[in-house]
């Protein structure tokens, strides 16, 4: 049995992440139309009916708009934490509850934003994802949560400089870049580091904002970051708004030393390199 997913769209103007095994799947977040994510599915080879469940980090709309469109189509379960769940009409689930759906098992724990949001961790017994996507910070407890992981799915949200000399109002800007905002590159590049020892071979960069950071500066920042610390060997990629990553194979050994996806003009372009 294999884990494998892929991060269908991802930052402010929607997110949801498919997960399966051979016994079946799910998603972490649905902030798009049920329509558009069988859209996204259908890139990756998947139906809405390939979804057994949906999993809510936390209430914001980038994360659940289309939950009630999928209720209706599909009447699949949801599940969320407390507060999400009155508004939503969602399954309940409490931090460090395991739930097994599919022949996976998912166990949400907390992460600092501003709304109780979860990180969800999700194995099949022998491989571990983690995704973490709207968090201010990466305490102790959430690095200690993510070690061990072969695959984390992280934001990477805003170049600290950008978004301090960007558009936003002030208020937004020292939101954003507070403890309960969202992860800078810089964060993001350090949490990898400290996460490359213990086991971790495929980073995807999430949440990226499309005013204050790019898909080659987060790349870069975190790839750079790695190599710099001896850590070549770690597959980094950058989840985009519209157009699902590859597939990740959870665990799946590196065939060569490095490589990096890079995005550009538009279109998605794959780069290999070899140190
Ligand atoms: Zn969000
Ligand atoms: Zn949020």
């Amino acid at each position: 049995m294999s884990l494998r997913l892929s991060v269908l769209a991802s930052g402010s103007s929607g997110n949801a992440t498919y997960m399966e095994t051979d016994e079946g799947g799910l998603l972490v977040d649905a902030g798009l139309s049920c329509r558009r994510i069988a859209v996204l599915l259908a890139r990756i080879g998947r139906r809405l009916e390939d979804v057994d469940a949906v999993l809510l980090t936390h209430g914001h709309s980038d994360h659940t708009s289309g939950v009630r469109s999928l209720v209706r189509e599909r009447g699949m379960p949801i599940y969320s934490a407390p507060d999400v769940g009155g508004r939503l009409g969602t399954i309940t689930v409490e931090a460090g509850e395991t739930l097994r759906i599919g022949g996976l098992m998912a166990e949400f724990f907390e992460v600092p934003h501003d709304s109780r949001t979860y990180g969800v961790c999700v194995s099949d017994d022998e491989r571990t994802a983690i995704i973490a996507t709207d968090l201010g910070e990466i305490s102790v407890d959430v690095l200690r949560r993510m070690r061990g992981a072969e695959a984390v799915v992280l934001e990477a949200n805003h170049e600290l400089e950008w978004l301090r000399r960007g558009p936003y109002p002030t208020d937004l800007k020292r939101r954003v870049a507070s403890g309960n905002g969202h992860l800078s590159n810089r964060q993001t590049a350090q949490a990898a580091c400290d996460l490359a020892p213990h086991g971790l071979k495929d980073l995807v960069l999430a949440h990226l904002s499309k005013t204050n950071n790019s898909p080659a500066r987060a790349t870069g920042t975190v790839t750079s970051a790695l190599r710099e610390a001896g850590h070549g060997r770690i597959r980094v990629r950058a989840a985009l708004a519209s157009h699902p990553t590859p597939w990740v194979d959870v665990g799946e050994l590196l065939e060569s030393p490095e490589y990096a996806y890079r995005y550009g003009k538009g279109e998605v372009q794959k780069l290999f390199e070899t140190e």
